[in-house]
């Protein structure tokens, strides 16, 4: 079963910006650019989730949020909004009419997908995977465990996060600036050497001995979590 989230946002590059993204972890995306199509979009189905910008043309994203929390259908339908920097205001007003969470613009992907994964397993834990599993490997994203064989391995933060988004996708080549966008974040300013750094560091984390190596590296291209490794058992 899949998550589906609804973005309302009217700025038409980072309503894009986010539905690539939401849409690269396995998340269904449907868009409204306005508060009168969100409210549209609502009849057609009730998503999962709804992320909701504060500043919209027509219906604003206050009068929507206290509209969508006095029905039933939507009363417990987790919000987050979007906020600008300064909107301080907004925010608590938003928190009291019933958003459960906020971010400001402008976000990290890495940190808006947290959110709205942590919002997930509250409101609908069936959606959301804890533990990945792919041939002997297993990690756990609630207690940040990751076991092999059945023994703990020790990752630094950045190889867990490397290893956990490559994880999601066997076989899905990943570019070294892909990698950087998702697990760093796209504020942050690193080499995409730092990348090679860390998968190096992330092979010796998880492979002993004649063990198989599930991180392959693409020439030219970038690296994947190895599909036929995630087909053994
Ligand atoms: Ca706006």
């Amino acid at each position: 079963m899949t998550a589906t989230i609804l973005i309302v946002e009217d700025e038409a590059d980072l309503r894009e910006l986010v539905r690539y993204n939401l849409e690269a972890e396995g998340f269904r995306v449907s868009m409204a650019e306005s508060g009168d199509e969100a409210v549209e979009r609502i009849r057609d189905g009730v998503p999962d989730l709804i992320l909701l910008d504060w500043m919209l043309p027509g219906l604003s994203g206050i009068e929507l949020c206290r509209r969508w929390r006095s029905r039933e259908e939507t009363a417990r339908t987790p919000i987050i909004m979007i906020t600008a920097r300064g909107e301080e205001e907004e925010r608590v007003r938003g928190l009291a009419t019933g958003a459960d969470d906020y971010v400001v613009k402008p976000f990290s992907m890495p940190e808006l997908v947290a959110r709205i994964q942590a919002l997930l397993r509250r409101s609908s834990p069936q959606l959301v995977t804890n533990v990945l599993k792919a041939g002997d490997l297993e990690l756990d994203r609630q207690s940040h465990r990751v076991r092999r064989s059945g023994r703990d391995l020790h990752l630094g933060p950045t190889e867990y996060r490397l290893l956990e988004y490559l994880m999601r996708h066997p076989g899905r080549v990943y570019s070294r600036e892909q990698l950087l966008d998702g697990v760093w974040g796209n504020d942050v300013y690193v080499d995409e050497r730092t990348v090679d750094v860390h998968v190096g560091r992330l092979r010796k984390a998880i492979n002993r001995g004649r063990e198989a190596d599930p991180i392959r590296t693409v020439r030219g291209a970038g690296y994947a979590f190895d599909e036929r490794f995630a087909a053994m058992s």
